[in-house]
């Protein structure tokens, strides 16, 4: 058993007085930890694959509410779209319209979260200030999304300092939304924040945070 149900109750104390929500990261980890964990009182649990997803949805209960906090490929979105709770890599219009699409064949509104790359490293995924504010400017009224935020991941580096300034940015940008008065738009959620980062991103401005490896061992 590698589920630490320990880690759980100690991390679900500190983030409900701050009203954090931890969406717990189950990539590659099998249903049976997903399970120990919903028998514990989890309900958000985040996957990265879509037919992993897809697996695990069908044979887990209902209620769980699943995360998609990939990088999602368009053609796979329709998998998805029945069920999906939040989308947190959003970073394409492309991408966008295409929920938009699958959403209103099951009639449904589905939130979604766009990616900011904040980070040092290079990576092909994420937007940066110019290219979020271009895309809010070029979304449609759709009727099947609806913008609920933002989500960023910190540069991997042992340098607190770093990280702490990227959460900032974030923040400010996350902040810098209401600016924008567009109807898809609905800024609640800021998404900052996996095992070995999550305090610091909650105490910049954090209100979800994505852990895996400390509830569920490492991968
Ligand atoms: C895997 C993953 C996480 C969880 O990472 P841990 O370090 O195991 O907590 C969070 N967010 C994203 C986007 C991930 O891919």
């Amino acid at each position: 058993m590698s589920v630490n149900i320990n880690e759980y109750r100690k991390i679900i104390a500190a983030l409900e007085p701050q009203k954090v929500t931890l969406v717990a990261v189950s990539k590659i980890k099998p249903v049976s930890d997903i399970r120990t964990l919903y028998e514990a009182g989890q309900l958000d649990f985040g996957e990265n694959y879509v037919q992993e997803l897809v697996e695990k949805q069908s044979a887990l209960p209902a209620e769980i509410r699943w995360h998609f906090i990939g990088h999602l490929q368009s053609n796979k979105v329709k998998l998805i779209a029945p069920f999906v709770h939040l989308i947190h890599g959003v970073d394409s219009l492309k991408l966008l319209k295409e929920i938009n699409k699958e959403a209103g064949k099951n009639n449904r509104v589905i939130p979604v979260l766009l990616q900011m790359h904040i980070a040092q490293e290079e990576t092909k995924f994420g937007l940066d200030e110019t290219e979020l504010n271009e895309l809010i400017a070029a979304i449609d009224p759709y009727k099947n999304i609806v913008i609920k935020g933002l989500m960023g991941m910190a540069s991997f580096t042992e340098d607190t300092s770093i990280v702490e300034k990227e959460f900032k940015n974030l923040k400010a940008i996350f902040d810098s939304l209401s600016k924008h008065a567009h109807p898809a738009l609905q800024p609640e959620i800021l998404s900052m924040g996996m095992s070995n980062d999550y305090e610091l991103a909650i105490a910049n401005g954090s209100n979800m945070v994505r852990i895996g490896s400390l509830l569920f061992g490492r991968r």
